[in-house]
């Protein structure tokens, strides 16, 4: 039984789906005012190994995460640029799916743009002004936290810091501001706008996760995850708008993970201490290391990040594809030995066990790497046979489904110079410039490529 900690209770969780064997889970997703950084990822990975665990489980996730293309921060941005504000986040939101990828991170059923979704946030915000519970001020609309009696379930404030008639235009703003809070920004000379119903105006940054998440979600849902930095006051704000409007409870699961921080401070980009994945591959990192270091600390303590520990990530990384190669490449003896089903079995409950227990990353790691050691003390012994071999493959790759650390090789993922020197190494072999072709495949051998030739002529390479 899968158990999570829910912000909302303050507890860990059993979990049920409202559906049965099917989860609908939101996740905040990136302001493309910047590229994103290695801290919005370590976000973006606890939510991608929460949705591997729920499919490994056997559930069927519908994943919607926003793209918050319109706040302050963007039109700040492409002010400071000169050009429109689809102009100026393309080329973020561009970084992000390319990172995504690189990193391994499930993609999402939906990604929908708060611009694409105006006329259906304000749907929601005249149902709100109809109910009474928003209030137009000066060509803006508010919500009225007074007119929400459970405003700060979520974040836990106290009833006492509530400033209701006190009104806030920013988007972001610390608990002491607890003041009634813009829906919908009236236009303002130089800033994008819609002309609305409701009045000509760009919507606030909360509205649109209430907006979005019903329309593909429906007005309740299982799994609305971030970082903790949105706990309030976007998704105590998301809640008392979705909840004022239906009448209903908005979202069962509320998961936070916590900051990722160098050097004492939470990584962000006002601080100027970010690092981009792009930083990192710069500097010789392989995502697959981020990605691990990343799942690797619980997702509800802070993550120091360090190049010690980026270093201790790729080491396991290696460790894992050496084990592989040994595997695949050994002249096994024939026939099994009783002992490896046992040892696969007892593995993998504890994997599974450590991720349904609030994913506590680090047992389930324990287990996988003890494996791999014992394994190996077995192979070194010969104590491994050809049927075993292919059943700890096995296992290996049903861990990767959750870990997601070993990606196929292709030679999208390679460097430039290392695909030239497969190609130099073709074409001595053609030309039968055998001395060129042996030098050539030991140069890719130091810079960790193995290449086989094949009775067809072909080459085939791999990474070792
Ligand atoms: P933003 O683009 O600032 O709206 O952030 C996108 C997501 O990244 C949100 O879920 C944030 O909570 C999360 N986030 C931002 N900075 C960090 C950090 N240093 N560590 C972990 N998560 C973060
Ligand atoms: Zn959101």
């Amino acid at each position: 039984m899968l158990k999570l900690f829910n912000t909302l209770s303050g507890k860990i969780e059993s979990f049920r789906s409202l559906e049965k064997g099917q989860v609908k889970l939101y996740t905040c997703g990136p302001t493309v005012y910047d590229y994103a950084h290695i801290g919005n990822y370590r976000a973006y990975m606890f939510e991608d190994l929460l949705k591997r665990l729920l499919l490994f489980l056997g559930f069927e996730v519908t994943h919607v995460m926003n793209i918050t293309d319109v706040d302050d921060k963007t039109i700040i941005g492409a002010q400071a640029e000169g050009v429109p504000i689809q102009e100026y986040t393309k080329k973020y939101i561009d970084a992000f799916f390319s990172d995504l990828e690189t990193l391994n991170i499930l993609k999402a059923d939906y990604y929908p743009r708060a611009t694409d979704h105006i006329p259906e946030m304000i749907k929601l915000i005249q149902r709100l002004l109809d109910k009474g519970i928003a209030y137009r001020k000066n060509g803006s609309i508010y919500f009225s936290i007074e007119k929400y009696p459970d405003y700060g379930r979520l974040s836990k404030i106290e009833l006492s810091e509530l400033r209701p008639g006190e009104r806030v235009d920013s988007d972001e703003y610390k608990k002491e501001n607890v003041h009634d809070f813009a829906l919908w920004k009236e236009k303002k000379t130089g800033e994008p706008f819609w002309e609305t119903e409701i009045g000509d105006g760009r919507p606030g940054w909360h509205i649109e996760c209430s907006a979005m998440s019903s329309k593909y979600l429906g007005e309740t849902f299982d799994i609305h995850c971030g970082g903790v930095d949105n706990i309030f006051p976007h998704h105590e704000n998301e809640i008392a708008q979705s909840e004022a409007a239906s009448g209903h409870s908005f979202v069962n699961f509320w998961i936070h993970c916590h900051h990722l921080i160098v050097d004492g401070e939470k990584m962000a980009k006002s601080k100027r201490n970010q690092y981009t994945l792009k930083d990192l591959k710069n500097k010789g990192i392989d995502p697959m290391a981020l990605r691990l270091l990343l799942l690797s600390t619980h997702y509800r303590k802070m993550l120091n990040f360090t190049f010690d520990a980026c270093g201790q990530a790729q080491s396991s990384v290696q460790r894992i594809k050496d084990f592989l190669y040994e595997l695949k490449n050994r002249p096994f003896k024939e026939g099994e030995n009783v002992e490896v089903n046992k040892h696969i079995d007892t593995m993998m409950k504890r994997f599974t066990s450590g991720l349904c227990d609030d994913l506590n990353i680090s047992v389930a790691l324990t287990a996988f790497f003890e494996m791999i050691k014992r394994f190996n003390v077995m192979i070194s012994r010969d104590e491994i046979c050809s049927r075993d071999s292919a059943k700890i493959i096995s296992a290996v790759n049903n861990i990767n489904t959750i870990l997601g650390v070993l990606k196929e090789d292709n030679e999208d993922n390679l460097p430039p110079e290392i695909l030239d020197k497969i190609k130099a190494r073709q074409k001595a072999r053609t030309e039968k410039n055998f001395k060129l072709s042996d030098q050539i495949r030991d140069e890719l051998y130091a810079l960790g490529i193995i290449l086989e030739d094949t009775k067809d002529g072909t080459v085939r390479w791999k990474k070792k």
